[in-house]
């Protein structure tokens, strides 16, 4: 299948932020490819989903630590839809709660595959793409734990620091070649990964984190999604560079 429509890769799709992001580019006329790795029921079903509405989507499986699997998901993307405009780096892990100093070596190190390696491997794979097209838009998905800097998320804290100077580096050197590359930092969401991070906290102290925020609540996957929309849209064409906070006014405390 290849058509003129545009198309956009995002990982992570098949739950929380990802599967919100996809439906909402699904919705504003891309074709989607729904990136995921274990949750193979949940990715076809939004992809059942976004093709009932009248939307173009397929489900990859792809884990975005390993390169290969990186490239061979682009790879599949522009053999399913014949183009490839937009890149989600949604896909990401937190990570239990422990100092720097019990930290195993091996969880430092998936850490940073999964939430740094990955939009590296990813980009490499789409920027050929982009850059023969003079056109693209890469958002990779970072944290206002890069405000907060908070004790016991040392790993997950290094991994989106370095997302950020991936993203304003990568701008430098790509704005040139027509491509735009933006990062946004959400505070807590509720999805899965926020629900781990309330369990470890317990819930008074997590209640209390939410309630210093400026708007006092969590924030919906779709208050991303809708971020993510305008970055790649036309109404976005000066942005680059940028880490937007979609934080409800504040990292809190
Ligand atoms: P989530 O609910 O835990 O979902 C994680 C998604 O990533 C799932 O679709 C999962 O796939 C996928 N995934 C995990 N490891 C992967 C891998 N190695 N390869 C491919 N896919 C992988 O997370 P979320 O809350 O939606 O978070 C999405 C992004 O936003 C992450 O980068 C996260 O760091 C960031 N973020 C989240 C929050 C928050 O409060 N939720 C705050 C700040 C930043 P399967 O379902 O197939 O396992």
């Amino acid at each position: 299948m290849s058509d003129a429509r545009r198309t956009a890769v995002v990982t992570g799709a098949s739950r929380g932020i990802g599967r919100a992001i996809a439906q909402a580019l699904a919705d504003d006329g891309f074709q989607v490819a729904v990136n995921y790795l274990t949750r193979d029921l949940e990715a076809r079903e939004l992809v059942d989903k976004i093709s009932a509405g009248g939307g173009a989507a397929r489900a990859f499986r792809a884990n975005v630590s390993d390169p290969a699997e990186c490239a061979r998901l682009v790879e599949g993307a522009l053999a399913a839809f014949g183009r490839l405009d937009v890149l989600v780096n949604n896909a990401g892990i937190s990570q239990t709660g422990v100092p720097i100093a019990d930290l195993p070596a091996e969880d430092w190190e998936r850490m940073l595959r999964i939430n740094l390696s990955g939009p590296f491997y990813l980009i490499k794979a789409v920027l050929p793409h982009m850059r023969q097209r003079r056109s693209g838009h890469i958002v990779n998905l970072s944290s206002n734990v890069t405000q907060r800097f908070p004790a016991t998320y040392g790993a997950y804290t290094v991994s989106k620091a370095g997302v950020d100077a991936l993203t304003r580096v990568l701008a430098k050197e790509e704005g040139p070649n027509g491509i735009r590359v933006n990062a946004i930092a959400p505070g807590p969401i509720a999805t899965d990964m926020f629900a781990q991070a309330r369990a470890l906290m317990g819930p008074e102290r997590a209640d209390a984190f939410v309630k210093s925020i400026p708007l006092g609540r969590t924030g919906r996957p779709e208050e991303i999604a809708s971020a993510v929309r305008f970055l790649v849209s036309e109404a976005a064409s000066y942005l680059t560079g940028q880490v937007v906070y979609v934080n409800g006014g504040g990292p809190g405390g």
